[in-house]
């Protein structure tokens, strides 16, 4: 069958494949990269040295003891494109310099004084002004953003728990502020962008599901044949009935899976407590009866959640990550168990890092101006 991609949608894909491979891989030789992508030496060497001439990557001698030879490393290039992440939920603001490949340069995690919306666009504007300043070369800003965001990506909708945060418009705000391209993201698209970068096994992953399991709510993410699935500008799942006439939930339905799988969900029903106050229960070495009855309802109904998901998508994996993934040895052994074993090698619960949204964040950025970094214009 004749190709039906012209020369120049094969050159982006050539390139695109090469740089991938190098983002995946800290540092790769020649003869790596070739055996990893299929393509010939000659176009190797050719798109590696517009690479270089581009300054997107670097070549570094790497000696091996036993043999005397030097094979070059190619790597990439820390000291251009930067691309600052944001993550705006209402636990942290978490900051995270990437270059290309989201290796971090600098991070930060801030617990603002208020959860208002000054307040929390001036720490992001404080901030944000500190990185211009004592970074070159900034190149995006990728923000990775709680709640709904608009169509076309510009504009944070809303964010529960932050007071005034109603059609913030982020991208208009802080490219006019700070001259470069502003993107923003759903926050559980970032962790899952951010786990598949990092699984360099799974780079083929077409269909897998992320659920982001926070202290105050569950996000989802859901990549469909190789792309994002963001409906009318993002999908949810918190308010997903998991028990009919089930518990009494905040958005004043019954049974909603944010009333049992979330911390501010179950601190509701351990009756005469505050938030610290049961935080620091499930903290304990030994929860008493009530925590762990919470819990087993917990992995229950995340277990009926992650069924039902797989029933609807039929996805290679579905990935855990948040804040509630800390807790894990209260509800893991309980949600396999609650899982049809036929799943269990496609269920992961991955350790969590606040910085990981706002790498996810540049990654995404990353990869929806690949072309425009690959091929720049010559000034
Ligand atoms: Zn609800």
């Amino acid at each position: 069958m004749p190709s039906t991609k012209t020369n120049c949608e094969m050159k982006q894909y050539n390139f695109q494949s090469v740089f991938k491979i190098i983002q995946r891989y800290s540092s790769i030789s020649r003869r790596e990269l070739q055996n990893l992508c299929s393509l010939s030496w000659g176009s190797i060497s050719a798109i590696t040295a517009d690479m270089l001439a581009n300054q997107l990557i670097l070549e570094k001698s790497h000696r091996l003891g036993y043999s005397g030879r030097t094979p070059k490393l190619l790597t990439i290039n820390s000291q251009k494109n930067r691309i600052l992440g944001i993550d705006i939920n209402v636990s942290s603001l978490n900051f995270a310099l990437c270059d290309l490949a989201g290796q971090v340069l600098q991070s930060e995690t801030i617990l603002p004084k208020l959860l208002n919306k000054d307040e929390i666009l001036s720490v992001i504007d404080e901030y944000t002004s500190k990185y211009f300043t004592y970074y070159d070369d900034i190149i995006m800003i990728a923000f990775s953003v709680q709640g709904q965001l608009n169509q076309d990506c510009s504009v944070s909708l809303n964010i529960d728990k932050i007071d005034g945060w109603r059609d913030v418009p982020l991208k208009s705000m802080y490219s006019k502020k700070f001259g470069v391209p502003v993107y923003l993201y759903h926050d559980p698209d970032c962790l899952l962008i951010h786990t598949l970068t990092k699984m360099r096994n799974f780079t083929e992953v077409k269909h897998c599901i992320e659920l982001r399991l926070s202290a105050e709510g569950i996000g989802i993410a859901a990549m469909l044949n190789g792309a994002i699935y963001r409906g009318n500008g993002g999908i949810e799942i918190e308010h997903v009935v998991v028990a009919p006439n089930g518990l009494k939930c905040k958005c004043g339905k019954q049974g909603c899976l944010y009333a049992y799988c979330t911390l501010e969900g179950m601190q509701k029903q351990y009756k005469g407590v505050t938030e610290s106050e049961f935080l620091s229960l499930v903290q304990r070495d030994t929860p008493d009866e009530t925590i762990l009855r919470l819990f087993k309802n917990y992995a229950y109904y995340l277990a009926v959640t992650i069924q039902n998901l797989f029933l609807l998508f039929n996805p290679e994996y579905v990935f855990m990550n948040g804040i509630m993934t800390e807790y894990k040895s209260l509800f893991e052994k309980e949600l396999y168990l609650k899982i049809h074993e036929k799943y269990h090698s496609r269920v992961f619960i991955n350790t969590y890092n606040p910085e990981y949204p706002a790498i996810g964040a540049a990654l995404s950025a990353v990869d929806e101006n690949l072309n425009a970094i690959l091929f720049p214009r010559k000034p």
